[in-house]
């Protein structure tokens, strides 16, 4: 495997990296005070700046305006982006539109790119993905209580929602909803819809309050009623049954997209909890960085990081050069070994700064409280574990060891 970066694509990581430092940092204070809605303008403004610098849109299609870079060039992409919380959303390659954008220009009518993906991609509208539901289980995503079923020409959809991250203010949902329930496979039995906001019958009940804050618009998270809603049987996505296939292919490069921007995270804390070691005074004479404990602190969070780098880096090497169905295996490996090793950095970065950690004059606490989901979406550890120990015991099943 090689991982040497291109001196094309270093130069532009490098100004990636300048942009977050010298214009998205400096707003931090800023968004961690106010609600994401109240800073917009601002945000837009940033999001122009990059657009003038053509660095918009990394991972998506050229035809649209983005950069159409392959995935282990948008990986190292997104460790850079993540190292601020604004640097996804100001580059236009931020959840949920990203796996939005990939399945409508992968499955999407010309219709739906042209209405839809187009105008997402160009950071025109948001949208959001509707699959998690209150009644049940969302680790199996094949149980869903969420309906739609054809009347005339049209999708009448009746479910109760949650987590539809995104939705406040967004211009359309994509929703899981059974359509085949009699399907003899489990995972032919839901559909994908397009749900446009405003139509009648789909209700924002509530943005949910997740670890103590009510986000808007992007930073929300949505309760959400759909009753007898009706939308054309042409904004149906992919085809009849194709909802969990969908579901998969939007969650295979995501996975190296979310672990590299936790990687990026990462690398904020260990930078911030390494300078604040080195300054901070624990006796008149002595810094917090003398302590032999505060040492383990940073050799443990290094030997972490640089392991978890290597193996998203390796991953998506699998993906883009073998095949996705090479790494499977992989792909659930490093979704909970790196959302772990994001938990033990942040929580030691916290831990090292005191008091002062607990603050929102640093972003760690933002993401000690942000991050934890990390462990949840996008599937809980427990079932990623499962699947990669079935993986690796099929492949002993028929084999002797001696
Ligand atoms: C911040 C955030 C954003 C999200 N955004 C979206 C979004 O945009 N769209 C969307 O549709 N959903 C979204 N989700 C929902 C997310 O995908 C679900 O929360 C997740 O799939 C888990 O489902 P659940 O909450 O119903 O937990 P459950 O399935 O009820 O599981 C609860 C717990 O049970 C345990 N468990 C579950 N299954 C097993 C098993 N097989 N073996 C052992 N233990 C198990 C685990 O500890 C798990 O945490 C988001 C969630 C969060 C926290």
């Amino acid at each position: 495997m090689d991982f040497r970066v291109s001196e094309k694509m270093q130069t532009v990581l490098d100004m990636m990296k300048e942009f977050v430092q010298k214009e998205l940092i400096p707003m931090e204070p800023e968004f961690f005070a106010k609600d994401f809605t109240a800073m917009l303008p601002e945000i837009e403004d940033k999001r122009n700046m990059v657009r003038k610098m053509e660095l918009w849109a990394p991972l998506h299609p050229k035809e649209y305006g983005g950069m159409g870079l392959p995935l282990t060039e948008s990986a190292l992409v997104y460790e850079v982006l993540g190292y601020s919380p604004l640097g996804l959303y100001v580059f236009g390659c931020n959840a949920p539109d990203a796996g939005n954008i990939e399945i409508l220009h992968k499955y999407g009518t010309e219709e739906q790119k042209e209405k839809y993906c187009r105008p997402n991609v160009e950071g025109k509208i948001r949208s959001c993905f509707s699959m998690t539901e209150v009644e049940v289980a969302g680790s199996n995503p094949t149980w869903l209580l969420t309906t739609a079923v054809k009347d005339g020409d049209e999708w009448v959809i009746n479910g109760h929602k949650w987590y539809t991250s995104a939705a406040d203010d967004a211009a359309f949902a994509i929703v899981m909803a059974e359509t085949n329930p009699e399907a003899a496979s489990r995972h032919m039995r839901a559909s994908m819809i397009i749900v446009p906001m405003g139509t009648p019958g789909f209700d924002i009940v509530r943005n949910i309050s997740v670890m103590g804050h009510v986000g808007s618009g992007w930073g929300s998270h949505a309760e959400v009623r759909y009753e007898n809603c009706r939308v054309p049987l042409k904004n149906l996505l992919g085809g009849e049954g194709m909802g969990f296939v969908l579901a998969q292919e939007r969650l295979g490069p995501g996975r190296i997209h979310h672990c590299m921007r936790w990687i990026g995270i990462c690398n904020r804390c260990f930078d911030l909890m390494c300078s604040y070691a080195l300054k901070r005074r624990r006796t008149p004479t002595e810094v917090l960085a003398d302590s032999d404990i505060i040492k383990t602190y940073i050799a443990d969070s290094a030997a972490e990081i640089l392991a978890a780098r290597l193996m998203v880096l390796s991953t998506a090497w699998t993906i883009e050069n073998v095949g996705v169905k090479a790494a499977m295996k992989e792909i659930s490996l490093i979704k909970f070994y790196v959302a772990n090793i994001l938990q033990s950095v942040i929580d030691r970065a916290l831990q090292v700064h005191g008091g002062l950690g607990m603050t929102d004059d640093t972003p760690i606490a933002w993401h000690y409280r942000t991050d934890r989901a990390a462990r949840i979406y996008d599937g809980v550890d427990e079932v990623h574990k499962i699947s990669v120990a079935r993986r690796i015991l099929r492949e002993y099943k028929d084999r002797e060891i001696k």
